[in-house]
């Protein structure tokens, strides 16, 4: 059992104190490039230090990939033997669960509540996803001319480089690495320098598992000097990468000068949230689209960071948002009554505060929030609400990745489609309406990878995930993730 006091988890942080190297073949590794200081979002405070990886950490753990793929037996085994060692992984996570969940709340400063039961429960499901479907799928023969057999095979595609975000730091390397392993590839993680320590600890796990060594590497190291060099590297056949679109763009242009590597990406988006006037239950929609913006203090792709909202019930939900950003918890990440934690960083505080300071400059309407919490250390944030946006102004089109609602108003059905296709991203929607035919034709035009119909954030293993145009390519998720770690293979056969 969990703690269930914020004294209780107090004293659990106080007694994990960890200093970690990188995981490289096997072995704990403390790297070429020395020690760097984690600062906790909660206080503002160094918890950690955790080993700064080198292109020359990245071309080892390429290296120990590489040779666990050409020579090693994971991709050799049986794909049912290799979803029991993804099983025995998910039950090493549910033993570890309240640490696990300490370490992503002390990185990242998500309520440690929201942590063990929300993150940690979408580990553990998808590595038993990926577990149990290793072994239940099949290759294809198409019927050919009598005098020839055709086999159309899926063969794992190689040395995978996993690159993620802090925002959900285990659920998201859960997404790559658990497809990834499944297909018999070997991989090199890189989790954000944000949130390291929760990944190593993952990948120690693994070991524990039965994973041969060399076929998960995680490396903790910045971006521009790893994931670069993870990006250029010839070895390297695959990167999986979520965060931000700018970043994405980087990877593309990595593949390029190299080896053409393919390149899946899960990136940013701005996500229209769409209540018509025959909404089931106006106050449930509004009261979701509080939970939405505000939940991980808004640090969600698929935040539903624009409300459009018909104007005949605009007022009803506006109040109601506004009442919920007033009355939320906001504190401590180790105190379970906690409903909204810190902003993940300092310059993350300052990128959101930027975008606050540009809708006041574009002549959008502040009704709440807006400014730090300046009572305590660390970097806290007021729930913000603005409406009279339009879709000119800076925040109905940049992604702030934090908890700042855009209220936009509209009269028709059309222009609430036209609003919400207004976008660079596409990542998902949300609408509200109890019309059959309405809901259908509206999720038809919207331009986005997935459309929650009278909810948000509702899924499933089962259900991909990804998004349209610059929301990335590819699906997390799902059977159809498989398709991003293997090569399909044709054998023909004269017979
Ligand atoms: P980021 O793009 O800054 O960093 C993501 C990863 O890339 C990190 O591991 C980082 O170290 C690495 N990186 C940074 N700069 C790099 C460079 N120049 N070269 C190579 N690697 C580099 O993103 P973030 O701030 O960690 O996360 C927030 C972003 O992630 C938001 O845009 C959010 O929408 C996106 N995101 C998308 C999804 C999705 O599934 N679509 C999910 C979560 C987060």
């Amino acid at each position: 059992m969990p703690p269930t006091t914020h004294a209780q988890w107090l004293d659990l942080a106080a007694r994990l104190l960890p200093s970690v190297g990188h995981l490289i073949d096997g072995a704990d590794d403390r790297g070429t490039g020395g020690l760097f200081p984690l600062v906790s979002p909660r206080d503002g405070q160094v918890f950690a230090e955790v080993a700064d990886a080198t292109p020359a950490d990245a071309e080892r753990a390429v290296a120990a990939a590489r040779r666990a793929f050409d020579a090693g037996p994971w991709p050799r085994l049986s794909p049912t033997e290799r979803g029991r060692v993804l099983q025995r992984l998910a039950d090493l996570v549910e033993e570890h669960r309240t640490e696990l969940a300490l370490l992503v709340s002390l990185e990242m400063g998500k309520p440690v509540t929201e942590a063990y039961d929300i993150e940690l429960r979408a580990v553990i499901n998808t590595l038993r996803y990926y577990g149990e479907l290793a072994g239940k799928l099949a290759d294809e023969a198409p019927r050919t001319a009598p005098d020839a057999l055709a086999l159309v095979t899926r063969e794992p595609v190689g040395v995978v480089a996993a690159i993620v975000p802090w925002n959900f730091p285990l659920t998201l390397a859960a997404w790559k690495i658990a497809p990834a392993l499944a297909s018999g590839c070997t991989v090199v993680l890189k989790p954000s320098e944000q949130t390291p320590l929760s990944a190593l600890r993952l990948g120690r796990l693994a070991m524990e598992a039965g994973l041969p060594d060399g076929v998960l590497n995680v490396i903790a190291g910045r971006g521009p000097a790893t994931g670069q060099a993870l990006g250029l590297h010839p070895d390297v056949d695959v990167v999986a990468f979520t965060g931000s679109t700018a970043v994405g763009r980087c990877y593309l242009r990595y593949a390029a000068d190299s080896n053409l590597k393919r390149v899946w990406l899960e990136l940013g988006g701005k996500s229209p949230n769409i209540i018509l006037p025959d909404a089931p239950d106006l106050r449930a929609a509004a009261a979701t689209a509080a939970w939405g913006i505000f939940f991980n203090a808004g640090e969600m792709c698929t935040a539903p960071s624009r409300l459009l909202v018909h104007s005949s019930i605009a007022d009803l939900v506006v109040d109601t948002v506004v009442e919920r950003a007033r009355t939320l918890r906001i504190g401590d990440p180790l105190d379970p009554d906690t409903e909204m934690g810190p902003i993940a960083t300092a310059r993350q505080l300052e990128s959101i505060l930027g975008h606050i300071a540009g809708a006041h400059q574009d002549g959008a309407r502040l009704h709440t929030g807006g400014s730090p919490l300046l009572d305590r250390a660390g970097f806290y944030l007021q729930p913000t609400v603005f409406d009279q946006v339009t879709g000119d102004m800076r925040l109905a089109r940049d992604e702030v990745f934090g908890p700042v609602l855009a209220v936009h108003t509209f009269d028709t059905v059309e222009e609430a489609v036209a609003l919400a296709n207004n976008s660079v991203y596409g990542l998902a929607a949300g609408l509200w309406t109890s019309d059959l035919s309405t809901a259908h034709q509206v999720s038809r035009q919207l331009r986005v990878g997935t459309v929650w119909v009278n909810c948000y954030e509702e899924g499933d293993l089962s259900v991909p995930f990804g998004g349209y145009k610059q929301s990335g390519n590819g699906r997390d998720k799902s059977a159809h993730a498989l398709e991003k770690f293997t090569e399909l293979k044709t054998t023909w056969i004269q017979l």
